[in-house]
């Protein structure tokens, strides 16, 4: 029976792997809109301007089909995913603050995969504050407050647990269901209360500890491919053409009608061959914060020396092209842990959980259940241009319980390891995109310049002073839990705390990652000059194109960035049909 099973399944992925119905090579000409990457963003506005409209959809995606690939479905295979043609795998430049110690372990990753990073993100979904929104609107995003956006949010989410929150949406087309809850997750829940942080309603208030939430239904993922472009694609076939393995490469453009510059098509490579395209309405950019302003640029829009530079003819001078780049920097923290049933791992128990009923230790990424936020004496201060101090939590911190290989060598003796994502939320810190070469297979350069600012490094220390609370706890001394020191911070010295900031300054320097990077083509107002879109997202100077992803973020939101990328796709869709009359 379960050899019969196996076999079929194995069938399945074969023939996914070898033939996608979605997928076309039968391109027209010309169609009413070009939506340029298949990530959280792209798919739903492809989606959404499909959808009985009547309009004609053509989705350029530079990566391959996801349907048939058996490294997406299960959260299992996340850090086999990473290591996958699926994976942009991006250098990271050499930073001056920061991943000291990473040396070529320093990589940016991004989905290069229909679904986009979707396809191969940790699928925690957490929108951030309300007081995010209200501070976008505050940065020049008239109309993105939270009362405006919340709605959106619901009309995309379809909370499949009756135990989410009642604020979430139930009926939209992306699945969210709570993480598995590890007996890990559940005694940091017991800690948190002893230390004095309240578990919240996520969805409601997010300063607190509280369950995951993630893009996933009965343990499989749901990416922005299977809830927006999958579901019903029959019905759409005719409107909507999805090719994938497509580099756009260059966006045209002739002289508008009001003087301004009309893009009017782009160019993608496929198979060694440029192919070009019209668009009859708009052309839309959802490539993601770092392939969105490469493309920009290498169409001829972006800051005038650079381009120059570049030996790239000038269509419009926009500063802020590529600036403003904002990135949490995760520190991973290890902790010790003795008791093995707060440590437990993947077991052939687990697995078979798993493939039964989809649940268990191997449904969650890393095992991973519970997110904490919380406030520093210096939230607020680190947007800098807020007018108003908004109260946003700026650190987050998500548990894993696996047993992660330490980069770092420790004198510490331990049975077994957790690692946690330590990030702050707000940094301001902020780095820039710039083109290595004019040739679109080159990969731009990436410069996040993390922990450049002071008031950066001063809140993650505030985070791990949270975190020696924990450390510090009974509830975590009873199983084990504290801090592995890294030799290379004198850690021997440090090994209890209250450890010194100095210890902290140093563990932070010297690793971490990168996974939500935004902000590369900021909405602002009129006479904000890095200001690349306007509040409805068309770029600046120029007609017929919008940009639509983590790119038009003012600043970086106090959780994780698809649900806020889904959302800006959403809106972007809406905005779109109402300035078209569709
Ligand atoms: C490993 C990893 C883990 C993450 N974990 C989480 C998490 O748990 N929770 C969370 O909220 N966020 C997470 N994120 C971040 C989140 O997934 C992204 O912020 C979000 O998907 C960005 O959406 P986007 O639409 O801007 O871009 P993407 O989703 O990245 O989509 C961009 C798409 O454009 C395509 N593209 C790029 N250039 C071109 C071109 N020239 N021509 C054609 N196509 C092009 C890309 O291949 C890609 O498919 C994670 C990201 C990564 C990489």
């Amino acid at each position: 029976m379960m050899r019969s099973t196996l076999i079929a399944l194995g069938m399945t992925l074969l023939a996914r792997m070898l033939y996608d119905p979605m997928i076309t090579n039968d391109v027209s000409e010309e169609y009413d809109f070009i939506v340029v990457g298949g990530g959280a963003s792209g798919a739903v506005v492809a989606r959404e301007l499909s959808d009985k409209t009547g309009m004609t959809v053509l989705l350029l995606e530079a990566g391959d089909s996801d349907w048939g690939n058996p490294l997406v479905p299960s959260p299992t295979m996340f850090d086999m995913l990473q290591e996958s043609p699926a994976n942009w795998n991006y250098d990271i430049a050499k930073q001056k603050y920061s991943l000291l110690e990473m040396g070529k372990n320093a990589k940016y990753p991004g989905g290069k995969i229909l679904g986009g990073s979707t396809s191969i993100n940790a699928m925690n979904y957490l929108r951030g504050s309300r007081h995010d929104y209200d501070s976008w609107e505050d940065h020049g995003a008239k109309g993105w407050s939270w009362k405006d956006v919340e709605p959106i949010f619901k009309k995309n989410e379809n909370a499949v647990d009756e135990n989410i929150s009642e604020k979430a949406g139930r009926g939209g087309l992306l699945n969210i269901s709570i993480s598995y809850q590890h007996p890990f997750s559940v005694k940091l829940k017991t800690a948190a209360k002893e230390i004095g942080v309240e578990e919240v309603d996520y969805f409601d208030e997010i300063e607190g500890i509280s369950p995951l939430v993630c893009t996933k239904h009965k343990g499989i993922r749901q990416s922005s491919s299977d809830a927006f472009l999958r579901t019903g694609y029959k019905e759409r076939e005719e409107y909507l053409h999805i090719v994938t393995n497509a580099l756009v490469s260059k966006v045209h453009f002739v002289t508008g009608a009001k003087t301004k510059q009309k893009a009017t098509g782009v160019s993608y490579i496929k198979d060694g061959k440029i192919n070009t395209v019209e668009a009859r309405r708009e052309i839309i950019l959802s490539a993601g914060t770092i392939r969105t302003p490469q493309l920009l640029m290498l169409s001829g829009i972006g800051p005038k020396n650079h381009l120059e530079e570049m030996k790239i003819e000038v269509v419009e001078d926009l500063p802020g092209v590529g600036a403003n780049l904002q990135d949490r920097l995760e520190i991973l923290v290890f902790h010790a842990i003795d008791d093995h049933q707060y440590a437990t791992q993947s077991t052939m128990e687990s697995i078979m959980e798993y493939i039964i009923n989809g649940t268990g230790y191997n449904s969650a990424v890393r095992g991973s259940g519970v997110v904490l936020h919380h406030k520093t004496k210096y939230f607020g201060t680190n947007v800098s241009l807020s007018t108003k101090k908004r109260p946003f939590p700026s650190i987050q911190e998500i548990f894993t319980p696996k047993d992660a290989p330490l980069p770092f060598k420790t004198r510490e003796n331990y049975r077994f390891n957790t690692a946690l994502l330590l990030g702050v939320q707000h940094p301001k810190s902020k780095g820039e995109i710039r083109l290595k070469s004019k040739n679109p297979f080159d990969q731009p350069i990436i410069d996040p310049n993390y922990l450049s600012e002071e008031d950066d490094i001063k809140m993650y220390i505030e985070g791990f002073r949270k975190l020696e609370e924990f450390e510090m706890s009974q509830t975590m001394n009873e199983i084990g839990f504290r801090l592995i020191t890294p030799e290379i911070c004198n850690g021997s010295l440090y090994t209890k705390p209250p450890r010194p900031d100095e210890f902290y300054r140093c563990y932070e320097k010297s690793y971490g990652v990168g996974y939500h990077a935004c902000c590369t083509a900021k909405i602002g107002k009129e006479n904000d000059e890095m200001a690349v879109v306007d509040e409805r997202l068309r770029v600046r100077y120029v007609e017929s194109l919008r940009v639509a992803d983590a790119s038009v973020m003012p600043h970086e939101t106090s959780s994780n960035t698809q649900a806020p990328c889904y959302m800006i796709g959403r809106k972007a869709s809406e905005m779109i049909k109402q300035d078209w009359n569709i």
